[in-house]
């Protein structure tokens, strides 16, 4: 029988949640949905120097606005608690031990300035960033350098100490990616990884492969970034003995910038004006925020769709899927293999279409949190939504569209108005005649403003505009009567008043 799906999103809990590794869980969720699977999520929290508190709640807050909840994780816990690895440390010393037991990892006790001065003094023309490896590792103070009875006597002294991995000479080691296909590295490329570090915590490196092992993950999707760690874990797989449970890799291609090459950064972010976190993130040390998409009114919905289609493509002309319909229609083999191009005005295509298929309902519960407006009645901003949606990307872009039907303008746009006596004796005739009305609609409203245009002789084109700009500010909105029937009878009343 087959073994049953288990993938894992791992991040490490360092500050705000990249588009790109919200992609990453959306793939992992995608295809575990699809295959009967459990979506993990573990923390991999073991660099303590790089930790930030705050980080892990807001990476599961993110996952949960997105709609991606894992099945286990530190939050829910599971069959494999705990799910952070800080919280896991007591388990990893045993492998690091029979890796030493092995052979294939060593004691190594050099300093920092043992470090430097090896950088220092064994650089090359040719080798102008030497590494602890092969080549220098005889050089180090190591068990493999050092002789026994000093080795005993340096832990018996309480010497601190780190376990490296023994990169073999002259391997190939190869891997099959599911995107990629086979993809080989030269063992003499990689260097001797730290993976016990002198806290007694994992590095990242064996950590990864000790959960992934215990915690029975079938297929392991991450960034491409992760591909040179590769070799290391397959050999950690190898040398662990586990090698024929080593998960199927998938490394995702990069999302890159709009302009130019390279990985899209946060950087790219603030000089482009689009955000590159799922949410707002405040840096706790810094108190500095960065835009997240969700503050700047992307429906999670709209903003996942984006995301499954920056790196896949169905192989037909359809761009809008809901969650479920990615599930069926989402296949590995149509993951491009090449980087893509972030688009930010693709991504507001998206949250208009999402936009524009909302009900009017839950739209305005939606847009509520972003209007500046307060005392806001719900059922006339269902209605006012209903007449601007058309023209919003954005949910933030309500408070603009539809600002005026709770506010009265504070200014007019006054040169367009072009006022003058005639306009003034018409609008005065116009407050009058809507005062009398019995229904407020938009047939009534209209009615009564094209008697009032006919009983002054004046052209309607001539006072539509002034009727627009007094109750809206400006030159825009949707059809003036449909505007003055969703603000009201009494309102539109004394926005005219105003003027006249
Ligand atoms: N902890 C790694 C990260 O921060 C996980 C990489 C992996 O999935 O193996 O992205």
């Amino acid at each position: 029988m087959d073994k049953k799906v288990r993938v894992r999103f791992a991040p490490s809990p360092t500050g705000g949640l990249h588009l790109g590794g919200v992609r990453t869980v959306l793939y992992n969720y995608l295809f575990a949905r699809a295959h009967g699977g459990d979506f993990v999520l573990r923390i991999e929290d073991t660099d303590q120097t790089r930790f930030v508190p705050g980080a892990e709640q807001y990476i599961m807050d993110c996952l949960r606005w997105c709609g991606l909840e894992p099945d286990e994780s530190p939050e829910k816990g599971g069959p494999h608690a705990p799910y952070r690895q800080s919280e896991r440390k007591h388990l990893y010393y045993e492998y690091a031990q029979k890796l030493l037991d092995a052979g294939h990892a060593y004691y190594a006790f050099d300093t920092t300035e043992d470090l430097e001065r090896m950088r220092k003094e064994m650089k090359t023309d040719e080798h102008s960033m030497p590494q602890y490896d092969r080549t220098t590792r005889m050089k180090m103070r190591n068990s493999l350098s050092l002789d026994a009875a000093e080795v005993v006597k340096l832990l018996g002294d309480g010497v601190p100490y780190v376990i490296r991995i023994k990169v073999p000479e002259n391997e190939i080691i190869k891997l099959t990616d599911m995107i990629r296909g086979e993809v080989s590295f030269d063992s003499s490329l990689v260097d001797d990884k730290v993976l016990l570090k002198a806290d007694g915590m994992p590095t990242y490196h064996l950590a990864v492969v000790v959960d992934d092992y215990l915690m029975q993950i079938t297929h392991a999707f991450r960034g491409e970034e992760w591909l040179p760690s590769a070799p290391i874990h397959v050999l950690l797989w190898k040398y662990l003995g586990w090698i024929e449970h080593m998960p199927l890799w998938a490394h995702l291609p990069l999302i890159l910038k709009p302009d130019g090459n390279g990985k899209l950064s946060k950087r790219d972010g603030d000089r482009l004006g689009f955000p590159v976190f799922a949410m707002n993130w405040t840096d706790p040390k810094t108190g500095e925020t960065t835009g997240g998409f969700k503050e700047m009114g992307f429906l999670p919905q709209a903003f996942v769709n984006m995301l499954a289609m920056l790196g896949w493509n169905p192989g037909t002309e359809q761009e809008l899927f809901s969650l479920d319909e990615l599930v069926d229609a989402f296949s590995i083999e149509r993951v491009h293999k090449g980087g893509a191009k972030f688009d930010f005005e693709k991504a507001k295509w998206f949250n208009h279409q999402y936009i524009q298929h909302t009900d009017n309902t839950a739209l305005a519960a939606l847009v509520l949190p972003y209007m500046d407006a307060v005392n806001i009645a719900p059922e006339k901003l269902e209605r006012a939504v209903g007449l601007v949606k058309d023209r919003c990307h954005l949910l933030t872009d309500f408070n603009t569209q539809a600002g005026f039907f709770f506010t009265a303008p504070a200014t007019l746009d006054e040169a367009s108005m072009k006022w003058d006596d005639n306009k003034k004796q018409f609008f005065t005739a116009l407050a009058t005649a809507l005062q009398s009305l019995h229904e407020w609609n938009e047939a009534t409203i209209e009615a009564s403003f094209n008697e009032q245009v006919a009983a002054a002789g004046i052209k309607k084109g001539e006072v539509m505009l002034p009727f627009r700009i007094i109750l809206v500010g400006g030159k825009f909105g949707p059809g003036v009567f449909a505007i003055a029937d969703v603000i009201g009878k009494e309102d539109t009343i004394s926005r005219i008043a105003k003027m006249i």
